[in-house]
C-alpha cells in the first residue's frame, strides 16, 4: 500500500528523520489556523497518492494565514491525475538551497534492496534519471549489514555530506522497521535549518500487515481504474497499452499479455492495456463489470476476450458478452475480438455469430486474435 505524504512525514518524524512541522486538514478554515499556528511561511500540499503534485499546481507557497486558507480551497476538490484532493499538509515553509533525492527500493529485478542518491533532486528527477543516469547513484544494499551511508553520499558537497549520511541511515531505518519496499525523499532539502525531508514517498509491503499496529489509510490507493476493478471484485492491473485484455485464469491471461505485446509491436501499436482475469465460471455480470472496466480507460482501442473453456464453458462466457454489450449499449463503443476454444466452443461460437454484433469479431487462434486486435487498435475511427 502506498502512504500518503503526511503519513510518511509521520513515520519520518518517528524515526528520527528531519521534516518540517505540519498538520494535515480537510477544510481551507483549518489550513488557514493550522498556517497560523506554525507562523511565518507554508506551504499548501494536496494530499494524493501520485507523484508530480508541483508540476500539476497541488502545491503552493503562501505568506499569510489567509492566503494558505485561499490556498487550501483552492486546492482541495482538485483532480491531480485521476485523483480527487480530499485533505490538503499545511507545512513549514523551507528555505531551499540545494534539493536532493534519496530512496531505498526493493530492486526484484536485481534481487536486491537498492539505495538511490542524487544531488540533482526535485520536480525533475525522472529527466535526470533518463537523461544522465550516472547523476543518480545506484548501490545495493545487504538487509543483514545494513547502508553504506559514506558509499550513498559519495557524490555530496563536502560540507553536508555527514548530516546526509546520518539522514541515509535513519531512512534506512524506517525501510526496515515499517517493512517498506519504496522510501523515497525528494526533495531532501538543504535548508537554512539544517537537511529536512520535504517530501515523502513511502510504500508498505502488503505481506507484513498482521505485524502492523499503526493504521493507514487506503482510501484512494493505487489507479483509479484499479480501485474501481478491485471494488467490483476483478483481479485487474492497469498497463499502459492501447489492446485491452480480458480472459479467464492467470496462466493464460499472461500468456496474452506476452502475444498481445509481440503482436502490437510488429503492427505499430502500444501493447497491453491491461491484465484482467475473469477467473472461473465467469458470468454475464463479471464480464459486464470487466467490460465497464476496461471501455473506462481512455487509452484503449480495441479489446481481446480470450477464453479457454474448462470449467467455465464457451457457451455462458459467449452469453455474457453478449448479454454485456447489451447491458453496455451504447457504452460499447470499441472493438471487441473474441477467441474461444474448448468446453462448448461450437456453441459458445454459434451464440457470437447470431449474435451478429457489429464490434465483435471471432478469431479461431490466440496468435491471429492478437493480431486483429492490435490492428484494430491503431486503425483510424
Ligand atoms: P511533488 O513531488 O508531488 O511535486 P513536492 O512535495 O516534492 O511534491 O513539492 C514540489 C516542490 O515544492 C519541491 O521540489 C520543493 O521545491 C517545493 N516544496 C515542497 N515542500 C516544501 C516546503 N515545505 N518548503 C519549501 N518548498 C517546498
Ligand atoms: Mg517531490
Amino acid at each position: 500500500m502506498d502512504l500518503f505524504e503526511h503519513e510518511a512525514r509521520d513515520l519520518f518524524e518517528k524515526h528520527g528523520v528531519p521534516v518540517p512541522r505540519g498538520r494535515v486538514v480537510a477544510e481551507p478554515a483549518e489550513a488557514r489556523a493550522a498556517a497560523a499556528a506554525i507562523g511565518g511561511s507554508v506551504v499548501v500540499k494536496a494530499q494524493v497518492k501520485t507523484g508530480g503534485r508541483g508540476k500539476a499546481g497541488g502545491v503552493r507557497v503562501v505568506h499569510t494565514a489567509d492566503d494558505a486558507e485561499q490556498a487550501a480551497d483552492d486546492i482541495l476538490g482538485m483532480d491531480i491525475k485521476g485523483h480527487t484532493v480530499h485533505r490538503v499538509l499545511v507545512t513549514e515553509a523551507g528555505e531551499i538551497a540545494e534539493e536532493y533525492y534519496v530512496s531505498f527500493l526493493l530492486d526484484r529485478a536485481g534481487r536486491t534492496f537498492l539505495a538511490m542518491a542524487s544531488v540533482h533532486g526535485g520536480m525533475e528527477i525522472e529527466e535526470v534519471a533518463a537523461t544522465d543516469p550516472a547523476a543518480l547513484r545506484r548501490v545495493p544494499v545487504d538487509p543483514l549489514t545494513g547502508v553504506d551511508a559514506a558509499e550513498v553520499t559519495a557524490g555530496f558537497p563536502a560540507d553536508v555530506r555527514a548530516e546526509v549520511a546520518g539522514v541515509v541511515e535513519k531512512l534506512w531505518a524506517v525501510f526496515v522497521a515499517e517493512d517498506c519496499t519504496l522510501v523515497e525523499v525528494n526533495p531532501l532539502a538543504r535548508t537554512s535549518a539544517g537537511i529536512v525531508a520535504l517530501d515523502g514517498k513511502i510504500t508498505l509491503d502488503d505481506n507484513a500487515d498482521f505485524r502492523r499496529s499503526d493504521s493507514f489509510d487506503d482510501s484512494a490507493d493505487g489507479d483509479p481504474l484499479e480501485r474501481e476493478a478491485h471494488a467490483k471484485g476483478l483481479n485487474y492491473v492497469k498497463l499502459d497499452g492501447d489492446i485491452g485484455v480480458i480472459g479467464n485464469g492467470a496462466g493464460l491471461v499472461m500468456s496474452t499479455l506476452d502475444v498481445v505485446a509481440s503482436a502490437a509491436a510488429e503492427a505499430g501499436a502500444r501493447g497491453p492495456a491491461d491484465f484482467l482475469d475473469i477467473g472461473g465460471g465467469a458470468s454475464a455480470e463479471v464480464i459486464v463489470n470487466g467490460l465497464t472496466v476496461i471501455l473506462g480507460d481512455p487509452q484503449v482501442r480495441s479489446v481481446f476476450v480470450n477464453v479457454f473453456g474448462g470449467i467455465t464453458a464457451c457457451d455462458a462466457v459467449a452469453t455474457g458478452i453478449v448479454r454485456s454489450l447489451e447491458v453496455l449499449g451504447s457504452r460499447a463503443t470499441k472493438p471487441l475480438v473474441v477467441r474461444l476454444d474448448g468446453n462448448n466452443v461450437t456453441e459458445g461460437r454459434r451464440i457470437l455469430a447470431d449474435a451478429a454484433h457489429p464490434l465483435v469479431t471471432v478469431v479461431a487462434t490466440m496468435d491471429d486474435a492478437a493480431r486483429e486486435a492490435a490492428k484494430l487498435a491503431i486503425a483510424e475511427v
